[in-house]
């Protein structure tokens, strides 16, 4: 019937999949003439909703100049820029592009791996990481998820074989004290660990982890990719726990879902490790001109339209719809920022959900044993009560 091969879906079994010809803000346009309200931004990107009038423009104003050039021994205005205003909100100093969160990962570790060698410290080359986290789709990337419970242990014998820890100190100094001259650096998800099934953990860990690691000497990296700009309810998770990482990984909702981009940004004590050695990296997409003016545009809109007061409205609609919800097959209910959780008993008891909410006009995609929603911040009031409601419903 079609020729395309569907991600995380066994192609024999797999439901039709539903067929969009428009979107507009919040809502995708079926062919069937049916009209979805977006609630999980098309994987967590879509942060203004779909279609915006400004992001289009800079788009178009930047294609009629140039589409894209290399990086290689050329720069130009958009790339230049967007590290900038990256810098200024980050508080790291310098900016790798790459065009994917799992290719944005997979520079943090080289990066890391290589930072020990240019100090002449042999030896380091595992990454530790928590259980239930996950990090890409790339061979690097999939060694520092989830080995047992996360969605690559069909890889297990592939890949190269990390340290997964709960998020929990006393854990990470028994770790380091035994194995911290193999590591090179501890990745995490700050406070939100997304597509290994939603959970939450406290800033304090964060705070106590930088510490230990600093401690230990291993590098921080913080994989921003899914709870930067705003997901957890400040610009970036990391500002929570007070923290600033030795590297930290943004995507997703970089270029509000228009193209894909990725940022891998590093302190000057990274930076200035490579001054007599070259990072040897570097995608052939990386920097296109056409994905840094989108995300400077969407940056800007952002922060002109004080995006993190409507992320705190969003945040309240949330708990007042989910928190205390209970209902047969329902274990737990959990919110952070712009993200609402109904956590399952059983993969089986959301089983349906999908089609049932698409039947009333939201779009879900559950996974595991999560329910989620993840809204463009846009959405309005009316809107998110609907996606709650859709949620609730069903049990
Ligand atoms: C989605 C995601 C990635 C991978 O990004 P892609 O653009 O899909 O390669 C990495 N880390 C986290 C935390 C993510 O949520």
């Amino acid at each position: 019937m079609s020729n395309l091969w569907f991600p995380y879906a066994q192609m024999k079994t797999m439901p039709p999949p539903l067929k969009v010809v428009a979107a507009k803000g919040t809502k995708l346009c079926l062919q069937d003439g049916r009209e979805l309200i977006d609630a999980i931004s098309s994987w967590w990107c879509v942060i203004h909703g779909y279609n915006h009038p400004k992001i289009n423009a800079a788009l178009k104003e930047q294609m009629e100049k140039f589409s894209h050039v290399m990086l290689g021994g050329l720069t130009h205005d958009p790339a230049e820029k967007l590290a900038e205003e990256l810098v200024r909100i980050t508080g790291l100093s310098h900016v790798f592009f790459a065009d994917s969160g799992s290719v944005g990962i997979e520079v943090a570790m080289k990066m890391a791996v290589q930072f020990w060698k240019n100090q002449g410290v042999e030896g380091k080359h595992k990454f530790a990481c928590l259980l239930r986290g996950y990090h890409g789709d790339t061979s690097g990337a999939m060694s520092l998820g989830d080995p047992e419970d996360g969605m690559h242990h069909l890889f297990k014998g592939y890949l190269p074989k990390q340290f997964f820890i709960e998020p929990d100190l006393r854990k990470m100094e028994i770790l380091f004290k035994e194995h911290g001259k193999e590591i090179a650096a501890f990745v995490c998800e700050p406070l939100l660990q997304g597509a290994g099934g939603f959970y939450f953990y406290p800033p304090d860990f964060l705070r106590g982890a930088k510490e230990l690691c600093d401690r230990y000497n291993v590098l921080l990296i913080a994989d921003e990719v899914a709870t930067g700009f705003g997901r957890t309810g400040t610009m970036f998770a990391c500002e929570q726990a007070g923290i600033v990482p030795d590297i930290m990984v943004l995507g997703k909702g970089l270029t509000a879902g228009y193209l894909g981009l990725s940022a891998t940004l590093a302190t000057d004590k990274i930076y200035n490790s490579f001054f007599k050695e070259a990072f040897m990296h570097g995608p052939t997409f990386m920097g296109n001109a056409l994905a840094c003016s989108v995300a400077l545009a969407s940056l800007e809109i952002f922060e002109r339209e004080n995006y993190l007061q409507k992320i705190a409205r969003i945040n309240e609609i949330l708990k007042e719809e989910l928190l205390g919800f209970e209902a047969k097959g329902v274990r737990e209910t959990r919110v952070l920022g712009a993200c609402g959780v109904i956590e399952t008993e059983t993969e089986d008891a959301h089983k349906g959900i999908q089609e049932f909410a698409a039947a009333r006009g939201v779009w879900l995609r559950p996974f595991l044993r999560v329910v989620y929603t993840m809204p463009p911040y846009v959405i309005s009031e009316d809107e998110l009560r609907k996606v709650c409601g859709v949620m609730k419903e069903f049990f």
